[in-house]
């Protein structure tokens, strides 16, 4: 790996490796620049991970955050990692598009926010990323006939059989899910081989042999490649700037020392919470006063019931089973929509949220004796929007001296309206595959908004192409910078984002 000298200036810094950060450093790179990628976490190689969900808690972003609000969140493994990767490294690699509507859903049910840019702009960035990084999937999806992924779908899962049984005695359409993990081996760019799926249901605790697209076994060795420098252990808590305003330097934290890296322009893609508490603390990019703002978190609401027989669903990709049919549903009384997808989890994990849902002492013993024969069912669904749902800072510093986070968090009307039909929707497919004993976790899942892009510096923290209105050698790009949420999980789209912002700032 190429090294920079901190008193060279490069052309660019980028703060965080997941997502957001690492297709911007790779396709940076690629363009010839000097690049530097300061990520907080250390550095991995997939044999590190092991199925073990308590071992796997070092990939997750466990330093202590506040929560507030009538539906506070639950932070650490439930929504943000850390590590040369960030939270790819757990995600479960549930790979949806966005739906072209949720795009425009003010224009559409006047609720929420549009996006700034077209989902038509976004789409061949969507398909680049999906090829580079290995998207498994249907030969048909049902809901864009257009549609063709470069690998076949992953297996099938007990959860997922059990649920395409219960939406066919109902009439909802199922398919196999969009996975950016490969269903064989496969070469992949500047890493090497990457495994076919092996039935893993461990895929939130890391992959040992690759087979999920994380961005250190894709963008990131491209990224280093071409010339990219990447230092691992290296916590961003300042940035230095001149008499015109422009960053000139960043400073961060390794071993212990303050370090302080030069630098023409920086990235900041440290994700919904800490994009926004950097800017915060260092009191930068806010004369729109909405750094913080506009927190969003999709409902995520799980149905688990029991069935007759065992699911050993600790096997197998954990989300392989999809549905649409509720982007849009026909009778409903709320903005937007939700999507639907099949589960398995591992033990702690479930038994965390059952307990996080109330779900307590002998109750909780008695169903967790049964649980190598359940199975779960899952949404995300839309999050309009809110100035009231907010990351402030607190007076406690953390390790680096940085104010922590208090983020405050309530559903509005719509977000309990849609949540009360997904369950709804939910509880008749299980009743139809003939569950017992089903059970409701209350979830939100995903850090996203406080640092919205809009076409109004008013309005909004950056412009369309990710670029701070207040600073102008300032780009961010990851969850924060969403104006609404999508009904999809995210992590795709920021990929997309990411090299559309970077393909912005080169241009192009
Ligand atoms: C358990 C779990 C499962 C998920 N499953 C899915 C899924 O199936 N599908 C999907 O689409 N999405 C999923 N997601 C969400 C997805 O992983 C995230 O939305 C996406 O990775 C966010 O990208 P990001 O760039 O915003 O942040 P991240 O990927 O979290 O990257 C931010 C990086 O910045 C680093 N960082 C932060 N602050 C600093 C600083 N001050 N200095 C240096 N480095 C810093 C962090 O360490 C981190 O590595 C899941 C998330 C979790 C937690």
């Amino acid at each position: 790996m190429r090294h920079h000298a901190e008193t060279d200036e490069v052309d660019a810094v980028v703060i965080g490796t997941g997502a957001g950060g690492a297709p911007i450093l790779a396709r940076l790179a690629q363009a010839g620049l000097s690049v530097v990628a300061l990520e907080a976490g250390p550095n991995w190689e997939p044999t590190d991970h092991t199925p073990d969900e308590i071992d796997a808690a070092s990939i997750y972003w466990t330093s202590e955050r506040l929560s507030g609000g009538t539906d506070p969140e639950a932070f650490g493994g439930n929504n943000s990692g850390i590590g040369v990767g960030g939270s790819t490294l757990h995600w479960g690699a549930f790979c949806p598009r966005p739906d072209e509507r949720d795009l425009r859903l003010a224009s559409d049910q006047g609720a929420g926010v549009d996006w700034p840019i077209t989902h038509a702009e976004l789409i061949p960035y969507i398909e680049e990323v999906e090829r580079f990084i290995q998207v498994s999937g249907p030969a048909d999806y049902p809901w864009d006939p257009a549609r063709r992924y470069p690998l076949p779908p992953v297996a099938r899962n007990a959860p997922a059989d059990l649920m395409a049984a219960g939406c066919d005695a109902l009439g909802i359409r199922t398919t196999d899910s969009p996975a950016a993990i490969v269903s064989r081996d496969v070469q992949q760019p500047h890493f090497g081989v990457r495994a076919g799926a092996i039935n893993s249901g461990a895929t939130h605790q890391g992959d040992r042999v690759a087979s999920k697209a994380s961005m250190d076994v894709t963008y990131l060795p491209l990224a280093v490649a071409h010339g990219a420098e990447i230092r691992a252990g290296a916590m961003v808590h300042g940035l230095e700037r001149d008499a015109t305003g422009r960053i000139t330097a960043v400073v961060y934290r390794k071993d212990g020392v303050d370090h302080r890296q030069r630098t023409r322009n920086v990235f900041l893609c440290g994700g919904g919470v800490e994009s926004a508490r950097l800017l915060l603390n260092l009191d930068l990019a806010n004369s729109s006063g909405q750094v913080g703002r506009n927190y969003m978190a999709h409902p995520a609401a799980q149905v688990w019931g029991r069935f007759d027989r065992p699911t050993r669903m600790w096997r197998g990709w954990p989300s392989s089973l999809i549905s649409e049919d509720f982007v849009r549903p026909k009778e409903k009384d709320f903005a937007g929509g939700y999507l639907i997808q099949s589960l398995g989890v591992l033990p702690v994990t479930l038994a965390t949220s059952m307990a996080r849902s109330g779900i307590r002492g002998e109750r909780l013993m008695d169903l967790l004796e049964h649980y190598d024969s359940f199975a779960g069912i899952g949404v995300n669904g839309e999050c309009l929007p809110a100035e009231s749902n907010r990351l402030t800072l607190v007076d406690e510093v953390d390790e680096v001296g940085l104010k922590r986070a208090r983020i405050d968090f309530s559903f509005s009307d719509n977000e309990r309206a849609l949540d009360a039909h997904s369950v709804t929707t939910m509880k008749a497919i299980w009743e139809a595959a003939g569950a017992k004993d089903v059970f409701v976790l209350n979830r939100t899942a995903h850090a996203e908004g406080t640092c919205r892009m809009g076409d109004d510096r008013d309005s909004a923290v950056v412009d369309p192409n990710g670029r701070s209105y207040d600073v102008d050698n300032l780009y961010i790009c990851d969850n924060s910078v969403f104006p609404s949420s999508l009904i999809a999980n995210p992590a795709l789209t920021i990929m997309a984002l990411a090299l559309r912002t970077a393909d912005r700032f080169l241009g192009r």
